[in-house]
């Protein structure tokens, strides 16, 4: 293929040279008819069935390989390999393809259609949840059937490609195997880039002209720019080697003082914490200077199994997290699913507004049983290290009056039945609606502890979607709409006497910190990745500074101006900083 670039948003710093693997997760939407001559209806049953019996052995084989320690795994590879085993899916597409002279592909998207069609009329919400094992194993057979394999196949180390990648595929992927990863969808703060950086893996999404036709072709990803190079050239390979030596010399510096506080040259100190993902992460986040973590996304550990954890399970989970952490803090959020997290081990119905649907603590209230085993399993926790419980999307005070009386019942509940937990576990809330921040005075009087998500608070006060790469350019943190959301929320945090912390993205951004010390923000809570260098800019900063900039954001009403602002702020003090991170305020746009 001829040498080519193509361009999308930079969401993880750094850069690899690799064979280009595409994963291709959408068969069924494009799963074409054709119609079959009478005489090929036997060839073409031949065909699903070699295809039926390549995926089975392919699952055999992953499930050979999944290690001893992700036994939940285990059991959902199994369970698809069951599915692929059986023999009601495949008879009814062969059936399809003899009745009606139809292709292979078809008569398994029809076959799945019609088990999907008897499990939406069925009311029971955990067989309607087991459709998606039906349709991803099935997915199994079409990836043979279209001549693509699965992310599991990804044999050899390379740089991942994919139209879309959920976080429960993200989950599933042998990360040690991906130099580096692109997807055509995706926009800035979309969790498969946050995932990306917290596993250190330069990444790119929204990539204009990104398909399988890259499949096999030697790529340059430069999570720096947000550029894919196909088929690269002798120099532009050679430069690519220099910047990924210089990027990981520059990690090297940064890393020798990440246990440094981060504190401005003036004297002031804010809290350094860290988001995670992942349960394992936490060995990394303390080598990486993280004062506690201040963000722990549990919905995780929903992912990519058969069954919802067991409070047995997560009480375990919580409990090591909170004393390999003691006594630094752990922060640990409810489950956030819903929208663009979705689990394989809970129900979800289609939505046709998934961000605005039922999502995180929507979904808990509606499902008081998961939200029951959770708190149960966090309140169990709270007797060991300092954990702090954090709920995620509330909307205002009647939810978290709603949210406090079921959180008291299960208190009650566990303390009946002798089991210790602390009662006055410190309570917080995720601030990321804009009607959770208008009323954040209100708020404040019912909460220990607010913690900013900037993420969703951009995507909600903004109105875009943050997974949609064609708004992506409007994502803008220094709105002035946001800044002064921020601001407000802080102000009305320290009016009330607690805590404001912000955990979204924006904490990890070189441009961002300033303005938010200049907010006298108390912790910043980033992915463990970025924090030697964030701890690092801001001990090159004087509150002083960060105090002026911040009035002449507050005073600007362009986004354009404030970026200015920031950029010759951050150039007078840190120029690395520039090649090395990536930053949410890309390009400048608009007039
Ligand atoms: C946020 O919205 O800023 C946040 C931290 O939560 P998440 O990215 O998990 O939605
Ligand atoms: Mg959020």
């Amino acid at each position: 293929m001829a040498r080519r670039v193509l361009y999308g948003i930079p969401v993880a710093a750094g850069i690899a040279v690799g064979r280009a693997h595409f994963l291709d997760r959408d068969w069924f939407a494009r799963a074409s008819y054709h119609p079959i001559a009478p005489d090929a209806v036997e060839k073409e049953q031949d065909r699903l069935r070699q295809a039926f019996a390549a995926a089975a052995l392919d699952l055999e084989r992953v499930l050979a390989a999944v290690p001893e320690d992700l036994r939940d795994h285990a059991a959902m590879v199994e369970a698809h390999l069951l599915l692929v085993r059986d023999r009601k899916l495949q008879e009814q597409a062969l059936a399809a393809i003899a009745a009606q002279k139809i292709n292979a592909e078809w008569a398994l998207e029809r076959a799945v259609a019609a088990v999907e069609a008897t499990f939406t009329a069925i009311e029971d919400e955990y067989l309607r949840s087991r459709m998606q094992d039906i349709r991803q194993a099935a997915e199994r057979v079409l990836g043979v059937l279209v001549g693509q394999a699965g992310a599991a196949s990804m044999t050899q180390r390379g740089v991942l490609l994919a139209r879309d990648l959920s976080p429960a595929d993200l989950v599933e992927i042998d990360f040690a195997k991906v130099l580096a990863l692109a997807t055509a969808s995706g926009g800035k703060t979309s969790h498969v880039g946050i995932l990306a950086r917290s596993l250190q893996i330069p990444a790119v999404v929204g990539v204009e002209g990104l398909d399988g036709t890259l499949a096999g072709e030697l790529i340059i990803l430069d999570g720096f720019h947000g550029r894919v190079l196909v088929d690269p050239d002798e120099d532009e390979l050679a430069r690519s080697t220099e910047l990924a030596a210089r990027f990981d010399d520059y990690q090297a510096v940064v890393l020798r003082s990440c246990h440094l506080p981060a504190q401005t040259r003036d004297g002031f100190q804010v809290q350094t914490l860290a988001n995670i993902e992942l349960f394992e992460e936490v060995v990394a986040v303390r080598d990486l200077g993280a004062e506690g973590i201040g963000l722990y996304r549990t919905e995780y550990t929903y992912m990519n199994r058969e069954t919802p954890p067991s409070e047995e399970e997560l009480a375990e989970q919580y409990l090591d997290l909170a004393s390999i952490m003691a006594p630094q803090k752990v922060v640990i959020r409810t489950l956030d699913v819903g929208a663009d997290k979705l689990t394989s081990a809970l129900s979800h119905r289609r939505e046709a507004n998934p961000a605005l649907g039922l999502r995180a603590i929507r979904y808990c209230l509606r499902h008081r049983e998961v939200f029951r085993t959770q708190l149960r399993a966090i309140l169990r926790a709270s007797v060991v290290g300092n954990v702090h419980l954090l709920l995620p999307m509330v909307s205002g005070i009647e939810e978290l009056v709603e949210v406090k009386k079921f959180y008291r019942e299960v208190q009650r509940e566990l303390a009946a039945e002798g089991v210790p937990f602390r009662e006055d576990m410190p309570f917080g809330i995720m601030m990321e609606l804009p009607s959770a921040v208008m009323t954040a005075d209100v708020l404040a009087q019912e909460v220990d502890f607010f913690s900013i998500g900037t993420n969703d608070l951009i995507q909600y006060t903004l109105g875009i979607d943050r997974t949609n790469k064609d708004v992506s350019a409007l994502y803008q943190p220094l709105h002035p709409a946001i800044v002064r959301s921020i601001k407000w929320v802080v102000d009305s945090g320290h009016r009330a006497g607690i805590d404001v912390c912000v955990c979204g993205e924006l904490a990890a951004d070189p441009f961002c910190v300033p303005v938010l010390l200049g907010m006298r923000v108390d912790a910043i809570s980033l992915n463990p990745r970025s924090i030697p260098s964030i701890k690092r800019l801001i001990r090159q900063t004087t509150m002083e500074e960060c105090d002026a900039l911040l009035k002449q954001v507050m005073a600007s009403q362009s986004v354009m101006r404030s970026n200015r602002l920031v950029r010759e702020m951050i150039y007078r003090h840190v120029p690395d900083e520039l090649l090395f991170s990536v930053s949410l305020l890309g390009e400048e746009v608009g007039g």
